[in-house]
């Protein structure tokens, strides 16, 4: 059972179904990079973008949709898929771009809502009529509104070059919701500060900022560091140092039980890209057990129920389901031989059961 409000879980409640996202790179800036605002960019945004990259190699929005349809429908049978404007601020520019956007989404096999990923800071009143506009227009069920505001804290937002304060989020929130837009908060834990690193404290205060106000959903991104960021510098000089797993976990946690239950949660962490990341495995420590976070909870008890069955006593390992045990010596005076932990669960106390036994303190 789900013990907090997951998308997969708002999909099956309001559609029936589950809804596959397709990432689409759209090609848009943003003005952060430019020059309009800047050119150094967020510390720690990729100089890459957080795309698929295939607008890059030439493909156009129907090619890139075609290449996922395809893969969804065929491998899971998928049938409903949301558009995913994810990478760079996709309102960003003129007017008539993102309405040649729009248009080009029209008729794509299997449409079903949209997301767009952009900066409050990249919105107007004549772009957020012409959304709600074509929700209606594409027979859109949704359209998610992906707000960056990382921190409540204009000190942070400043130390990191964002380039906009918490107000304009606030603003934008509120412009977006008056028309029936979907507003998703995007939210970084562990942000570098002028105090260092920002601390349990500032994450629930930025989630109390967004408690009030009219934000559907959240997505949680632990602070990874990518290659060739002013962030990676700092890293590099030993002025920052992003949280551990299990600190990450623990104010992930918190968080969680801070937020309105109401709020829906599209993400519980970033998963980068590891060629990407400034040192192999920054970052993937913190993916997993976030990442797998919504299913977790039942693969535990699994794990727990093989454990009694099939536990090994000479190794305490347990068998993963579909994976072959070695088994132990069984001639009589034999020492066992050590057992390598490949494919294996160990068991006792992990970083997943106490992440979850603090998350689910407060069930939903
Ligand atoms: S707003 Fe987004 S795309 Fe622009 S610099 Fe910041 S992280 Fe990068």
């Amino acid at each position: 059972m789900q013990r907090f409000h997951a998308l997969s879980v708002y999909n099956r409640r309001r559609y029936g179904k589950r809804v596959q996202k397709i990432p689409l790179d759209a090609d848009f800036s943003c003005p952060n990079r430019d020059g309009t605002i800047s050119r150094r960019g967020c510390i720690f945004c990729n100089p890459l973008g957080s795309g698929s990259g295939f607008s890059d190699r030439g493909m156009d929005l129907g090619e890139q949709w075609n290449f996922w349809h395809d893969l969804h429908t065929k491998r899971h049978r998928l049938a409903a898929f949301t558009a995913y404007l994810q990478s760079y601020s996709n309102t960003y520019g003129p007017i008539e771009k993102l309405a040649c956007i729009l248009d080009r989404l029209d008729g794509l096999p299997g449409l079903h809502s949209l997301s767009l990923g952009t900066r409050p800071d990249c919105l107007d009143d004549k772009k957020l009529d012409l959304l709600a506009e074509q929700r209606k227009a594409l027979g859109l069920s949704d359209i998610f509104l992906e707000l960056g505001l990382q921190s409540s804290n204009d000190e942070t937002l400043k130390h990191i070059n964002r380039g906009h304060d918490s107000a304009a989020f606030a603003r934008a929130v509120e412009a977006a919701a008056s028309r029936g837009l979907n507003v998703v908060a995007h939210v970084i834990a562990g942000l570098p500060s002028p105090r260092g690193r920002e601390t349990l404290e500032d994450l629930l205060s930025t989630v109390d900022f967004i408690n009030d106000l009219p934000v559907d959903g959240i997505k949680f991104h632990n602070l990874y560091v990518c290659r060739g960021t002013p962030l990676a510098r700092l890293h590099e000089n030993g002025e920052y140092t992003p949280l551990t797993q299990e600190e990450y976990l623990s104010h992930l946690s918190e968080a969680l039980m801070r937020l309105k239950p109401t709020t829906v949660i599209h993400r519980l962490n970033g998963n980068p890209d590891q060629r990407r990341t400034h040192r192999p495995g920054l970052g993937r420590e913190h993916a997993r057990p976030a990442q797998r976070g919504a299913r977790l909870p039942q693969k535990v008890r699994r794990m727990a129920g093989k454990k009694e069955r099939r536990g090994n006593r000479h190794t305490g390992l347990v068998r993963r389901r579909g994976l072959a045990v070695k088994r132990p010596n069984p001639r009589p005076g034999a020492s066992s031989p050590p057992v390598k932990p490949r494919g294996m669960f160990r068991a006792g106390p992990s970083v997943y059961q106490l992440y979850f036994s603090s998350i689910f303190r407060n069930s939903l």
